[in-house]
């Protein structure tokens, strides 16, 4: 790279990132974020926040302005769907993370979010990336799905070279020739960013294969491979999901994975009525 940047300043050593008292991402632990997609109705995001909850994952995601292919796919609760995620943050006790597509919406979105998203499509947006750099809370960046690991690095020096270097980087898939999954989780190119960087990266499966059926593998992977978390999408009821079902785990396939990754706590929602 031409000159150093911020973000490599201590490759490899892992700066925790703090979410709120008593959660970081990098400090460890890795951490589990889970939710739907989209926030869709109160009684939505309220359940799978108790799944998530239940299932010991540490904080919520769910959208309210969402980037979709489509311009006629469910775009987003907006405003709306921000007080709902916050109140089933609320709710449980969790903390949450939704994506901000506009730099004009930034104050909004920050104020009900603990940790806002950069989505795949903006990696680059550098007007976004320059204002959330001038903000107090951490962002997290997500990798293009066309973008090198050098590139996504200068995107993330954006948020920092303005002051803002509470960034967590995921990796959610690039584009392949490989068409029976969404993207390409490239694992490899995650690793090397937490080698080449302080900054902790996590991995988003969900997006990166398309099918719930590969998610919980490519989770464990994941954290296999040393990441500082994951984020998955949950729905309490996939089949009617508003964006990405097909994708989404169920409650007790999250329950599944937590035990499978020895993050299980809490009473087991495979077990209630
Ligand atoms: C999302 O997390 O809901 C999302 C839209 O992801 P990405 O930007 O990675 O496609
Ligand atoms: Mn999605």
């Amino acid at each position: 790279m031409a000159r150093p940047l911020r973000v490599t300043a201590e490759p490899g050593r892992t700066r925790p990132v703090l979410i709120r008292p008593g959660l970081a991402v990098g400090g460890g632990t890795p951490v589990v974020i889970a939710g739907p997609c989209s926030v869709e109705t109160p009684e939505q995001i309220r359940a799978a926040a108790q799944a998530v909850r239940r299932a010991g994952a540490r904080m919520l995601r769910g959208g309210a302005f969402k980037p979709r292919t489509s311009p006629y796919s469910f775009q987003g609760l907006g405003e709306e769907g921000l007080r709902l995620l916050a109140q089933a943050g609320q709710l449980t006790g969790l903390p949450v993370v939704t994506e901000v597509m506009d730099p004009q919406e930034i104050d909004l979105v920050a104020r009900y979010a603990d940790l806002l998203q950069v989505g795949a499509r903006n990696m680059q947006n550098f007007r976004l990336l320059t204002a959330l750099g001038e903000i107090d809370k951490p962002v997290l960046l997500k990798r293009g799905p066309g973008a090198t690991l050098e590139e996504w690095l200068n995107a993330a020096e954006y948020v920092a070279s303005r002051g803002n270097e509470r960034i967590i980087l995921c990796e959610r898939g690039i584009r392949t020739f490989e068409t029976y999954t969404r993207y390409t989780l490239d694992l490899a190119s995650a690793v090397a960013a937490k080698q080449l960087t302080h900054l902790p990266v996590i991995a988003d499966p969900s997006h990166a294969c398309g099918r719930r059926e590969l998610v919980p593998a490519m989770a464990l992977a994941a954290l296999a491979a040393g990441l500082d978390g994951v984020m998955l999408e949950v729905h309490p009821d996939p089949a009617r999901a508003l964006s990405d079902g097909e994708q989404a785990l169920t409650p007790v396939d999250l329950e599944r994975f937590m035990a499978a990754a020895g993050l299980l706590s809490g009473t087991s929602a495979a077990d209630s009525p």
